[in-house]
């Protein structure tokens, strides 16, 4: 099975990406989903966490409280490393488990923060969806109700399109329609399925 990696920035279009090659059929890992996962209620990363970042990362309910994780690391590196130490591993063993269990040709494990993590290496096939700062900041600002000043916070804190153009095989220019971006993911498609077919052909000679 070919394991394929998708990134690009904050508002690039990964979810538009992945939701479209799920309708083909396409088994897609969201690294988001993961870490909501091993960060619920009742998981061991939770009372690590609380350790590292101290009692006001939990709700009083002893949820995590995520906004709150989000401030206290957002200016603080340590703290950030010392999350990031918490809950990647987690992610990445679970999303390996989970593509062992797919049975697709190839799976796309979507990982907003692959070049930041320094993850590139461990897939077979990188993908990168590119689209214009302002276009991104303007999708986003309608689709949520982040500003202006906290898009260009996180879209500051993340790799450089320069730098994730380094790690991509693919790049998706995601600066037109919806139906712009589709008929590339189409084409996508067809080059992940070959690509797989002649990855199980070679293990198998
Ligand atoms: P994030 O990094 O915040 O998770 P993302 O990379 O997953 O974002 P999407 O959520 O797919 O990005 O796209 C951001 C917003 O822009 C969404 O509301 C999406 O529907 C919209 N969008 C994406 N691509 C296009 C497009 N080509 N035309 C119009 N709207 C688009």
């Amino acid at each position: 099975m070919l394991k394929v990696a998708l990134t690009g920035g904050i508002g690039s279009g990964k979810t538009a990406i992945t939701d479209y090659l799920s309708s083909l059929g396409v088994a897609v890992l969201d690294s988001d989903q993961f870490a909501h996962e091993v960060t619920a209620r009742g998981e061991g990363a939770v009372d690590e966490i609380a350790k590292a970042l101290g009692p006001g990362a939990l709700s009083p309910d002893g949820d995590l409280d995520r906004a709150a994780v989000r401030k206290l690391v957002f200016s603080d590196p340590k703290k950030r490393a010392q999350l990031e130490a918490i809950v990647h591993p987690r992610v990445r063993q679970k999303m390996n488990e989970a593509a062992k269990r797919a049975i697709t040709p190839y799976v796309i494990f979507s990982i907003p923060l692959l070049v930041e993590t320094k993850q590139a290496e461990n897939f077979d096939h990188v993908v990168v969806v590119e689209a214009p700062h302002e276009l991104r900041a303007n999708r986003v600002l309608e689709r949520n109700s982040l500003d202006h000043d906290a898009f260009s916070a996180i879209d500051d804190a993340q790799a450089s399109d320069v730098e994730r153009r380094r790690a991509a095989n693919d790049i998706i220019q995601n600066d037109g329609s919806l139906q712009s971006l589709y008929g590339q993911v189409d084409a996508l498609h067809q080059r992940l399925t070959a690509l797989s077919r002649r990855k199980a052909q070679t293990a198998e000679a």
